[in-house]
């Protein structure tokens, strides 16, 4: 079985510990990855720290044409990166591929983001001084991405961190490190300088440990659940860490009667099934105005009977395997809790019979009630929970029910309504009559228990950027 090496100081190192990849179709280990251990990692942080007194000297224009160059040699590799994510994640393979196109489309937005960290001139009001407000590289930053999109999360942390000066080490997650082993070696054929971006894997916890505890790191971005996220919080307290945090979601969708009911129906899939359920901005709740509450059902069950199930690596497939054996406990204890709490299961509602590998059938539940464990908890899987409400209010009310706020759905043609559910539901960002809202020029993130910051956009790179005010006295 391969080992593949981690990317350290500009080099490969193969080291004799390393973990198992596991194939989630399949349930078998495929691959293994090299891990480090603390002191390794310290030593990363400090070939960063020695990278990035050269690589914050690097013209905005030059750094972005090294991410330009990153993203050529993605671009050429795509088919074996997506198969890649396939293997170790086990999404279907046109959405690797997805996956692989946005982290090119991420690379490109933020190169050209790079000769932008403008700053500004403010008005003086006492004589003599002129007041000026500049950006400048906050220095190492530490990346820690989950496995759910193994290479486009950990895309969103290094691109902007490199463009904006930062040197950056990644820890991708112990399921799915192999996709971000294929980005270190586009990064190492565009030659960028050595250091300047590393890739780590091993104990969670140590390796987070470092990054907290280094003065030398300036920065943790992270993309994961909220319990981890609290975690860092709490780590990051005695060195006044800034962290950026993009935690766990819980989506509300809510279709309304005026809606465009083809194109509901159509949104609420792509929101719920993309990923087979197990993306932070997944539907996880659904409301139907009741005057259209047995049409939609009846439509959506039907598409998500029509789902094609199986490895993602077969052609046609929609929906791949859940990612190991306990989120496919984590599926069967969400349903089995809300139809002993008096919902409808309409399709679905079990592990595949007969297969290996962590597959789980698409379910819709109906008249789910609100103690239900699908309707509070992120369900991570191709589950759908149906409700009824009667009023715009209400519907607001009880999408807002939620400690978390990263993502909401509406589908409506009222204008008006549009605008109303813009400023009250409580979610960083809402598609409204749209099911796919992400997109690299926008900024992403949650309120409430989703987390700290923005990626994406100038907010994302401004997150690896310190304001500095330089006060000129020059009377
Ligand atoms: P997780 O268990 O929190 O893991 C995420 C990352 O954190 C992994 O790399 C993991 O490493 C690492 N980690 C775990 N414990 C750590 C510690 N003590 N110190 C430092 N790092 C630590 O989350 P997950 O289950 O992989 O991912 C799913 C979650 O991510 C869901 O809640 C989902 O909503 C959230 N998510 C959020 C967004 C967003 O943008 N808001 C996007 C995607 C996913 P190991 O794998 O090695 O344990």
């Amino acid at each position: 079985m391969k080992t593949y090496p981690l990317y350290l100081n500009g080099g490969w190192v193969r080291t004799p510990a390393a973990n198992p990849v596991i194939n989630p179709a399949t349930g078998k280990p495929f691959a293994r990855v090299s891990t480090v251990d603390r002191a390794r990692v310290r030593q990363a942080v400090e070939d960063a720290q020695a990278a990035f007194r050269a690589w914050r000297q690097v013209t905005g224009k030059a750094r972005g044409e090294f991410l330009s160059k990153i993203a050529w040699q993605l671009e050429r590799r795509c088919d074996e990166v997506a198969r890649m994510i396939t293997l170790e994640n086990g999404k279907p393979l046109a959405q690797g591929q997805a996956e692989v196109g946005m982290s090119i489309d991420h690379l490109r937005w933020f190169a050209e983001e790079a000769r932008r960290a403008y700053g500004r001139i403010i008005p003086n009001q006492v004589d003599g001084k002129r007041h000026l407000v500049v950006k400048t590289p906050m220095g190492v930053a530490g990346a820690i991405s989950p496995w759910n999109f193994p290479l486009v999360l950990g895309v969103r942390k290094v691109a902007p961190a490199l463009a904006a000066g930062c040197t950056v080490i990644l820890k991708p997650a112990r399921q799915t490190p192999l996709s971000s082993v294929l980005f270190a070696e586009c990064v190492d054929a565009a030659k960028l300088p050595k250091g300047a971006f590393q890739l780590v894997a091993g104990s969670a916890s140590e390796i987070g440990q470092e990054l907290l505890e280094n003065p030398l790191c300036r920065k943790i971005s992270f993309t994961g659940s909220t319990e981890t996220g609290q975690l860092l919080i709490r780590g990051a307290a005695s060195g006044v860490k800034p962290l950026s945090l993009e935690l766990g979601g819980q989506a509300p969708v809510l279709v309304f009667k005026d809606a465009d009911l083809e194109k509901a129906v159509e949104g609420a899939m792509i929101a719920k099934f993309r990923n087979t359920g197990q993306s932070c901005i997944a539907a996880n709740r659904i409301y139907v105005e009741r005057p259209i509450y047995r049409k939609f059902l009846e439509r959506f069950v039907a598409k998500a009977k029509a789902l094609n199930v199986g490895d993602g690596l077969e052609p046609e497939v929609q929906i791949g395997p859940l990612i190991d054996k306990n989120a496919l406990d984590k599926a069967s204890e969400h349903v089995e809790d809300a139809v002993r709490k008096g919902a409808r299961l309409l399709c679905g509602g079990k592990p595949l019979p007969r297969r290996k590998g962590f597959f789980f059938e698409p379910t819709v539940l109906a008249d789910v009630p609100a103690q239900g464990l699908c309707m509070r908890e992120e369900t991570f899987a191709p589950i759908a929970p149906v409700c009824a409400f009667d009023k715009e209010e209400e519907a607001i009310e009880r999408a807002n029910a939620s400690n978390y706020g990263l993502s909401a759905y509406a589908f409506t043609n009222d204008l008006r309504r549009a605008f109303r559910l813009m400023e009250n539901l409580e979610a960083g960002m809402i598609g409204i009559n749209d099911g796919v809202p992400t997109t690299s020029q926008c900024p992403f993130g949650g309120v409430k228990q989703s987390g700290w910051g923005r990626e994406l956009a100038t907010e994302g790179m401004d997150a690896f950027l310190d304001t500095k005010h330089i006060s000129l006295g020059i009377g």
